[in-house]
């Protein structure tokens, strides 16, 4: 079946969400592709204390699923679906599912992105009750208490620095021996009498119990050159080795970085083609915030008013 869409959204994360709310309620009738994980991101993480609005902690599913209830009561048609294959070659644009066609004026895509994990079984277990990818979003919950953070990258040397507010001790593993980070934050890790780094090693397992609740104790760490296994206390697990914005689909058409962010111009929401917006994480490598993403998606979807009211 072929629909037609003012605005048509990908993503339903608190980008995709706030573009749908602002749209809806500039009469646009937006049509929002929620994809394989509606809600986004913080559907997989538990305890939300950082967006605005609500005093008391809230779960990330709760949060995500109230940002989708409002998004369909102001006006937007959800589909639950995936979208599989786009073509901004020539407008209007269409954008497929597996099951219908959408021709789009405007497309604002908010497909977000994925933390990168190690694959580890242990690390899906305890992920949400001990691991995390997040230190602004969970460093809190670790308050006086030793934690890991795996990675070398900026992101791994940003998180150690942040846990440093709430931990009592941050240990850095990284499987080299020198970090990928900018030095100037290296210099800053290296001061920090908080943390101290292992390097040449790598996460073999995180240890924790089941019972009564999930919770993580340890981790069982090797050394790469040495082969020697150690044995840490910890009871928090930051993994910080990269994110993967979702933005396959769109290289052909778009500017993208060689991260594998969409590219937009500085302090806008708008890529190389007019009528196509980014926003949140899907073109976001520094704040990657809820909030930030919302705004974001609160700034597409007025570009998409002021583009469409244009044409
Ligand atoms: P990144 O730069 O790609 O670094 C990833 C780190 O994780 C690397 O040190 C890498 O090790 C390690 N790693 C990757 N896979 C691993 C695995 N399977 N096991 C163990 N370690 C693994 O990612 P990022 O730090 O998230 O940064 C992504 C981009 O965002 C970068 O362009 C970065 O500059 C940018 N960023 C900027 C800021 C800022 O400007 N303030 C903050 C955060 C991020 P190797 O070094 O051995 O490859």
């Amino acid at each position: 079946m072929i629909h037609n869409a003012k605005v048509l959204i990908i993503g339903s994360g608190p980008a995709g969400c706030t573009a749908a709310i602002y749209a809806a309620r500039a009469n646009l009738e937006p049509i929002m592709i929620c994809g394989l994980e509606p809600g986004g991101q913080l559907t997989v993480t538990t305890e939300v204390e950082n967006f605005p609005g609500f005093a008391e902690p809230i779960q990330g599913p709760f949060l995500m699923e109230k940002m989708i209830e409002q998004s369909k009561k102001v006006g937007t048609k959800i589909i639950y679906e995936e979208v599989t294959k786009v073509d901004f070659n020539s407008k209007p644009f269409n954008v497929y599912t597996a099951k219908d066609q959408y021709i789009a004026q405007t497309v604002i895509i908010a497909s977000g992105a994925r933390a990168r994990w190690l694959g580890l079984d242990s690390e899906t277990i305890f992920l949400g009750f001990g691991v995390s990818a997040c230190a602004t979003c969970d460093g809190f919950f670790f308050k006086n208490k030793p934690v890991l953070v795996i990675g070398g990258g900026n992101s791994a040397v940003e998180e150690a620095m942040h846990l440093t507010n709430h931990a009592s001790k941050v240990t850095l593993i990284h499987r080299r021996d020198s970090l990928r980070a900018e030095k100037i934050l290296q210099d800053r890790l290296f001061a920090n009498p908080k943390i101290s780094v292992i390097w040449d090693s790598e996460l073999l397992e995180v240890i924790g119990t089941l019972e009564p609740l999930k919770s993580v104790t340890g981790a069982k760490v090797r050394n790469i050159k040495t082969q020697r296994i150690s044995h840490l206390d910890c009871e928090g697990i930051f993994i910080a080795i990269g994110h993967k914005p979702n933005t396959e689909m769109f290289k052909p058409y778009l500017e993208i970085d060689p991260s594998g962010y969409i590219k937009t111009h500085p302090g806008t929401v708008n890529t190389n083609i007019k009528g196509i917006f980014a926003a949140g994480d899907v073109q976001d490598k520094t704040y990657r915030q809820a909030v930030t993403a919302a705004g974001t998606g609160c700034m597409a979807a007025l570009d998409a008013e002021r583009y469409l009211s244009s044409l």
